[in-house]
């Protein structure tokens, strides 16, 4: 046990003697060198060991009873290898595995290794990469990796952004921006109108209500039977609502949807809201990233086109942890004008912002509602180094095509699919002979579920329960895809 904190008068002898047994008492803290090495391989072991058991380990595992168990914390250091047990078979035994390449619902994510280097060299450097004056590389790093995305959806040199943990963030980031340049003030809110569609994710919604936009109007425009936002309703809405003083101010776009991986036709949305003056945001958080895909031959074409009017959206968000294939923690949001990005978000005057010198960034501290942060670009910026970029393009056309070959050879299974997909996300059902639709789907995912080697998840559209498909994990390969569709094939046989 430590000293009680000395209460004077002491003489500096004893003083400092106090000092010297603390100082002991938590060297643990701080360990050498040769600790240093020894932790790190026994993680690095651990890693590998857990990377191999993902081939043939099950993508998801129904929690038991009692599961998980608590984690209490004691006086008592342990050992890093009875740890890493604890955490193999109390907290890693459960649930989705995230990290295998059977995981095909939701959003896939991907936990590529580099990853989890930068993530390490991060936390152990402790880089400060809030401030530009504190961690000028660090920021300057951030800063790059941002111009890249700016520079890969089209963007003008002089855009910028922020990285963020995650697409929900950056898409709150957004809006914020969005609100402060169309200046919306908070006693017009209630006339204040806010285009989305059915089909946009559920953190716009939570966005809008974090900030402050919750008595706003937002209008769910019509979509076409792709799921795709219908601009002549989007065009008349505005007209409509102008005339009867509303406040259009912003147009949400999804460049792939979640549900089933539309891209909204982002051109004509793009014209209609330079026409009205109303920003244009892009939730590119799943569907971004397909735009290195874009880098030729007909199916880099194809693409191209879908994403033609990216480049003349106000604001996008991206996640890295998503087409990037990074581990979790990783979003962004960039704009076009950094102007009003950094008047919603900095902390001090703005006066600060014209004395920066020519070489000097701006804060991402002033970009964000961060002020101390992980230095999250490491991770990224580490991973697209040490791959290079062709790794990255071959496995999202790869995804793409494993999306295309499903959804032709689910069809062929005798399923009823949705639109022809234009990601890598399908939604697909079996209509049986007899009995309700919705209830057979249903069990069928379970059963799936149940099973475990590969996950799949639902959704509902217009009342009808669908399966959906989504093909982004960088493990995903054509042996999973070939196992769903054999679990399918007799499923319903
Ligand atoms: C995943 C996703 C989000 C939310 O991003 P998080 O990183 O989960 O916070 C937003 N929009 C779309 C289209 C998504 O797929």
């Amino acid at each position: 046990m430590t000293d009680s904190i000395p209460t004077p008068p002491r003489s500096l002898d004893s003083l400092r003697a106090s000092i010297r047994r603390l100082e002991l008492d938590s060297r643990d803290l701080d360990p050498g060198p040769e600790t240093i090495q020894t932790w790190t391989r026994q993680v690095g072991v651990f890693a590998a060991e857990f990377v191999a058991d993902l081939e043939s380990g099950p993508a998801f595992k129904a929690l038991e009873q009692n599961q998980p168990q608590h984690f209490p914390i004691s006086e008592t250091p342990g050992s890093l290898d009875a740890l890493l047990v604890e955490l193999r078979d109390k907290v890693l035994a459960f649930g989705l595995n995230p990290a295998s390449g059977g995981h095909l619902g939701y959003i896939p994510g991907g936990g590529i290794v580099p990853t989890a280097l930068g993530d390490y060299l991060a936390a152990i450097t402790n880089q400060y990469a809030g401030m530009f004056f504190a961690g000028p590389g660090a920021v300057r790093l951030e800063h790059d990796l941002i111009r890249w995305m700016c520079q890969l959806v089209g963007f003008p040199t002089t855009a910028l952004g922020n990285l963020t943990s995650g697409g929900s963030m950056a898409n709150l980031i957004a809006l914020a921006t969005a609100r402060e340049a169309q200046k919306v003030r908070a006693a017009e809110i209630h006339r204040a109108v806010i285009y989305v569609t059915e089909q946009v994710h559920h953190c716009v919604h939570k966005a809008i209500r974090i900030g402050g936009m919750a008595e706003s109007i937002v209008r769910l425009v019509p979509m076409d039977g792709a799921f795709r936002l219908d601009p002549v309703h989007l065009i008349q809405q505005i007209q409509t609502d102008r005339a009867n003083g509303l406040r259009p101010f912003l147009v949400v776009a999804s460049a792939g949807t979640t549900d089933t991986g539309s891209i909204d036709p982002l051109d004509e949305i793009a014209r209609i809201c330079s026409e009205t003056g109303i920003w244009m945001h892009v939730d590119a958080a799943y569907g971004g990233f397909f735009l290195l895909a874009a880098d030729g031959g007909d199916q880099g074409r194809i693409l191209s086109e879908k994403f033609r009017g990216i480049e003349r959206a106000n604001s996008i968000a991206i996640d890295p942890h998503k087409g990037l294939f990074l581990s979790y923690g990783l979003g962004a949001v960039l704009v076009q004008d950094v102007g009003p990005l950094h008047r919603a978000h900095h902390y001090r005057a703005s006066y600060m912002q014209d004395t920066l010198r020519a070489t000097e960034e701006l804060n991402p501290a002033d970009l964000s509602p961060e002020l101390t942060k992980h230095f999250r670009g490491l991770r990224m910026w580490l991973a697209l180094r040490m791959v290079g970029l062709e790794p990255f393009r071959a496995a999202l056309k790869e995804k793409l095509l494993l999306c295309q070959l499903f959804h032709t050879a689910v069809r062929d299974l005798g399923f009823e699919v949705g639109p022809q997909p234009e990601l890598s996300v399908c939604i697909y059902r079996f209509i049986p002979t007899e009995g309700d639709p919705n209830e057979f789907n249903r069990r069928l995912v379970e059963t799936i579920q149940r099973d475990g080697r590969v996950f799949v998840s639902s959704t509902t559209i217009s009342g009808q329960v669908w399966l959906r498909l989504a093909v982004l994990c960088f493990r995903t390969h054509l042996e999973e895809i070939d196992y769903l569709l054999d679990f399918l094939a007799r499923a319903v046989r």
